[in-house]
């Protein structure tokens, strides 16, 4: 039987949606700046996708493009500016930094109420401890996705322990009641772990990598993986085809997590807006 297709494309028009009308009904635009550092190509499509997404939704988004040779304390007081700005509700440092920006340093610059990637220490620390805190995008974006599925009790795999992926995603599984394996690298038998996962979801970034004899029948297949292949497709960690044939659900790549990150940054953002505006 074929698995169910989890339509990342329609959730996350559904959510942009939801978060339009939210912000029309607030009163103000949310305030989200993204700041770049230098010329990394795929950040460039990365943040103009961004900004066209936040101004569909609604709010007053900019983007601040630093050069390349600006020193780490440059941006640091750059982030202190922002943080000081009232009119500012969501900061986001693109990564990667170029190699001279320690980008610890700068994400730990974020005020903590503006970090609307969710990575800052303080966040991870709330979001490990059952606390509620900005929760980093992606994994947010696959909740929504495991909306409808049984969560209470399932066995979840991790597939990756990446601090802006794994690590949170799996803590979003355990508040949800699932029994969460993080399988990593120096795991002994990936396979024997992911056959045993209700849920399974893959950030590996490794392509197609998750085989169908890895998978449990029946189970919840979430691909957050983004690999580019010699001959120009873009594929994730799973083997899509023969995977599906086995799973019970799965979301694609492209059309299953990718558009849910960008809708979630915007709800990061309108969270933060609310949280600091009252
Ligand atoms: P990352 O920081 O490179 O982490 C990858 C993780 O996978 C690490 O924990 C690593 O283990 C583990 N790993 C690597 N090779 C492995 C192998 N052969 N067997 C088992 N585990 C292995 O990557 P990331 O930032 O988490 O991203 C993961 C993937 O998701 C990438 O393809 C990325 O492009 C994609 N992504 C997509 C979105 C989206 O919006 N859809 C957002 C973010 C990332 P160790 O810790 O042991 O090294």
């Amino acid at each position: 039987m074929a698995a169910r297709i989890i339509d990342g494309k329609a959730v996350a028009a559904q959510l942009r949606a939801g978060l339009a009308a939210r912000v029309a009904a607030a009163g103000y635009a949310p305030g989200l700046v993204v700041v770049r550092v230098g010329e990394d190509p795929a950040s460039g499509v990365y943040v103009r996708n961004k900004d066209r997404a936040a101004k569909e939704a609604g709010f007053a988004s900019r983007t601040i493009h630093l050069p390349e040779a600006t020193t780490q304390a440059q941006l640091l007081a750059q982030i202190a500016a922002l943080n000081a700005d009232d009119a500012v509700d969501g900061i986001l440092v693109q990564l990667p930094l170029p190699d001279h920006i320690d980008a610890q340093a700068a994400i730990n610059a974020v005020a903590p109420e503006k970090d609307v990637d969710g990575f800052h220490p303080i966040n991870a620390g709330r979001l490990a401890s059952g606390q509620p805190g900005l929760v980093p995008c992606t994994p947010r974006g696959v909740m929504h996705l495991l909306a409808g599925t049984e969560l209470r009790g399932a066995r979840a795999v991790v597939l990756g322990r990446s601090q802006i992926v794994g690590r949170p995603m799996a803590q979003l599984l355990l508040g949800a009641d699932c029994t969460v394996t993080i399988a990593h690298s120096r795991t002994r038998d990936l396979a024997a772990e992911c056959a045993r996962a209700d849920i399974l979801v893959a950030a590996v970034g490794r392509a197609e990598m998750v085989r169908a004899d890895w998978v449990k029948p029946g189970a919840t297949i979430i691909d957050v993986g983004i690999n580019r292949l010699a001959d120009g497709r873009l594929v994730g960690d799973v083997a899509f085809d023969e995977v599906a044939a086995v799973a019970g659900a799965i979301a694609p790549v492209p059309g299953g997590v990718g558009p849910m990150t960008i809708a979630c940054l915007l709800e990061n953002t309108l969270d933060a807006a609310m949280a600091r505006r009252g």
